[in-house]
């Protein structure tokens, strides 16, 4: 059996959605800024799949842009902000993905705007009177950048109180929103924010695509420069498989939606209830969370000699899940978001990370290969 439980780092792409990609690569190859019909036609894909995306957030057309990535998206808004919106303060917290967190200091170190980090608890909350004290202590200009739902752990930011703050503050809003999209509904009417970012391969989507909203009050400049595309806002042939293939599987995540966090939560619970029956203290980062992602399961592992091989173990015995390290100068250290929640550093986290395709006996065959990983902490039951 091989068991892919990695899906906040990628997801399989549904197979309606391939189909769809590649009768748009082999038959409607044109390129979308040509006049004609060729060109028209790739254009029109590309505006049906910006209806979709805009209506999936109740944004207007106008507001959704497609860049390559999330990565780039992200980049697009910080970068720009600062430059064109003349923001010199920005706040955030330490458990952001790195898309943002290296964007920051970049800008620090290059604009030498402020940059602040606000405190996460030990179950990846952050504190947001601590974000409302900033906000209400300078006028400076400034913008508050915070992640929708956490890639590493599953911890969910109270994001209507983020725009509450922000709102009444005169602060722009960034809301990296890759890992929540497709698994809870967002309103950016109803929750507002200057800016979103999406990337397709988060459900169910091809990679190498995504986008940003920015709404019509927070206009920003081109970060890629070139031709016209994207009414100039972001330059380059668009890629027109990937932005469809992005739109139908948003689409299909979201009408399905309900059956899937169920679907999901089901999976979870009962991965987390047999790992603890079966396994000594095992913990669940980010647990008693207020609110957490429903497809991911980040356990810590009690210190022991096969711990620190787990991954590899895992691997070689079928399943694909992700390592809760990074790997610098060769020594495994603990990830920049274990560290902000204080993950005690003897402890080994893996992100085991759900999706619509896997089942419950995926995870009982995950359950007991984890047994015989780590034999020393196995609960006897006889
Ligand atoms: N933000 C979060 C929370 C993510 O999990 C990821 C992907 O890992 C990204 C941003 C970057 O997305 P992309 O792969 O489209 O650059």
């Amino acid at each position: 059996m091989r068991v892919y439980f990695d899906n906040a780092s990628t997801t399989p792409i549904y197979p309606e959605v391939a189909q769809h990609m590649v009768e748009i690569l082999t038959e409607n190859y044109g390129n979308p800024s040509s006049i004609h019909g060729h060109g028209r036609k790739a254009r029109s894909i590309i505006e049906a799949a910006r209806k979709i995306i805009a209506k999936a957030i109740n944004a207007s057309v106008g507001e959704v842009f497609f860049t390559s990535s999330a990565t780039e998206a992200t980049n697009t808004i910080l970068h720009r902000a600062v430059v064109d919106l003349g923001i010199t303060r920005i706040i955030s917290s330490p458990t952001e993905h790195h898309c943002v967190l290296h964007t920051l200091d970049r800008l620090e170190s290059e604009f030498n705007i402020e940059v602040i980090y606000l405190t996460t608890d030990d179950q990846g909350q952050i504190d947001l009177d601590q974000l409302e004290e900033i906000c209400s202590s300078s006028n400076q200009k400034s913008l508050v950048s915070l992640m929708y739902g956490n890639n590493e752990i599953g911890t969910i930011t109270d994001i209507a109180r983020v725009n509450a703050i922000a709102e009444k503050y005169n602060v722009l809003f960034h809301c990296d929103a890759v890992q929540a999209l497709g698994k809870t509904s967002i309103d950016v009417q109803k929750t507002k924010m200057n800016f979103l970012t999406g990337s397709g391969h988060k459900f169910h989507g091809p990679k190498g695509i995504g986008f940003f909203y920015m709404a019509n009050n927070s206009i920003i400049k081109p970060f890629i420069l070139g031709g016209a595309q994207e009414r100039n806002m972001r330059a380059g042939t668009e890629n027109v498989a990937g932005i469809a293939g992005m739109a139908h599987a948003l689409q299909i995540s979201l009408d399905k939606m309900e059956n899937t966090v169920e679907h999901l939560l089901q999976l979870r619970n009962h991965f987390e209830s047999r790992l603890k029956e079966e396994i000594a203290d095992i913990k669940v980062n980010g647990e008693n969370a207020l609110y957490r992602l429903p497809n991911v399961s980040s356990i810590s592992f009690p210190p022991s000699s096969t711990a620190e091989m787990m991954i590899f173990n895992l691997d070689l015995a079928g399943v694909s899940a992700s390592s809760g390290s990074a790997c610098s100068s060769g020594i495994e250290q603990d990830s920049h978001v274990l560290v902000a929640i204080k993950h005690p550093s003897d402890r080994k986290s893996i992100r085991f990370s759900f999706s619509v395709f896997n089942t419950l006996e995926e995870v009982d065959y995950v359950v007991e290969k984890l047994k015989q990983i780590v034999p020393v902490h196995t609960i006897d039951h006889a």
